[in-house]
């Protein structure tokens, strides 16, 4: 990592600063266009450092051209993982980033689930995501305008490494974006949650909740086991009044499973707060399990629900469907 060879050569300020510029803001596309340091130093790095700690493997950009999906290989691990630039018609580029290779946490639903835990993401492989992508606007002349830990892996179990990317996310000499611009998701890992509140996190917070009661919760996501529904509900409604922070909530919309009035009947009582926001997002099929998505009207129906008691509801749109863009499905093939 680029910290180690600063601290092995004892870099002076100006140094770290001239790499700044040049990495994060300049975005120069390899080493040898790094020209603010001298040759002999700048051919060390060249020997030491590779200049990403990823490499594309395959990339997909949907027919509707509104989507881009990246399959990385992580070197150090000879893995793959996934990211996701989505362009929105009012001209926000927001990026999904992976934390981890697969996820531990095994949602029934969820294709990275299904491959199982293949290692932590360190915060430079992290970056080396957001960099690429940055890279990649630049010549479009864009910028990203949201980051979001909404990719592979459960962010909350990789706290140490996913609280370092956003350090280098929101430092004024790194990428200097807002931690406002920063949305982590999680399936609901309390402490872990706490922890981050506790460093100091004020981005935004999206909570995979997805079933209305502990019973289906624990059924479908493992997690829900260990951290009840009803807890989690409290730490989070204990995050709202401390920041006065809206909170998202994720949920999938699968047939007749969790899509049903009732269940959006349940949901309502579950909260005493009204600075939350749900998303619905229609069930993207994966290999190997029998769901199925609900249809768009049984989707709205459940939303007019949220709506009539004060929850506001957005539908997200299935963009990328084509090149399954929802996380995991592409590294499952590999
Ligand atoms: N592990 C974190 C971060 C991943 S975010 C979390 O679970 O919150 C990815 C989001 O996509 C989560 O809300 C997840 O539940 C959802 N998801 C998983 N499988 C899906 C599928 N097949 N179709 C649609 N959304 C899915
Ligand atoms: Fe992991 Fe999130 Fe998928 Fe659950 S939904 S398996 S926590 S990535």
């Amino acid at each position: 990592m680029i910290s180690d060879f600063i601290q092995k050569y004892n870099l002076p300020n100006f140094r770290i600063k001239q790499f700044n510029q040049a990495f994060y803001h300049d975005l120069i596309e390899n080493w040898e266009d790094f020209f603010t340091w001298p040759k002999d130093l700048r051919e060390k790095l060249k020997q030491e450092i590779p200049f990403s700690t990823l490499e594309i493997a395959r990339s997909l950009t949907s027919a509707k051209k509104d989507t881009m999906k990246i399959l990385f290989k992580v070197k150090r691990l000879d893995k793959y993982i996934e990211s996701v630039l989505m362009h929105f018609a009012d001209g926000r580029n927001t990026l999904c980033i992976s934390c981890m290779v697969g996820c531990p946490v095994g949602c029934k639903f969820c294709a990275t689930g299904k491959l199982g835990f293949g290692g932590n993401l360190t915060s430079q492989e992290m970056i080396d995501q957001i960099m690429y992508f940055l890279r990649l606007l630049k010549k479009e002349n864009q910028k990203l305008s949201n980051i979001v830990f909404m990719g592979m892996g459960e962010p909350l179990l990789n706290l140490d490494n996913v609280w370092e990317t956003m350090q280098i996310i929101s430092h004024p000499e790194k990428l200097a974006m807002s931690m406002r611009k920063i949305t982590v998701s999680t399936s609901g890992y309390i402490p872990q949650f706490k922890e981050l509140v506790e460093r100091g996190y004020r981005g935004r917070v999206a909570v995979s909740l997805h079933f209305p009661t502990q019973e289906m919760r624990e059924k479908y996501m493992p997690v829900a086991k260990i951290y009840q529904l009803s807890n989690l509900v409290k730490a989070l409604e204990e995050f709202v009044e401390l920041t006065n922070k809206r909170v998202s909530f994720e949920y999938v919309m699968i047939k007749d499973l969790n899509d049903r009035q009732e269940d959006a009947r349940a949901l309502v009582k579950l909260f005493h707060t009204r600075l939350i926001h749900f998303n619905l997002i229609p069930y993207n099929p994966i290999k190997g399990e029998n769901f199925q998505r609900s249809s768009r009207e049984q989707i709205e129906k459940f939303g007019e629900i949220l709506q009539q008691n004060g929850i506001p509801y957005s539908v997200r749109l299935t963009m990328g469907d084509d090149i399954g863009a929802a996380c995991g499905q592409l590294a499952g093939e590999k």
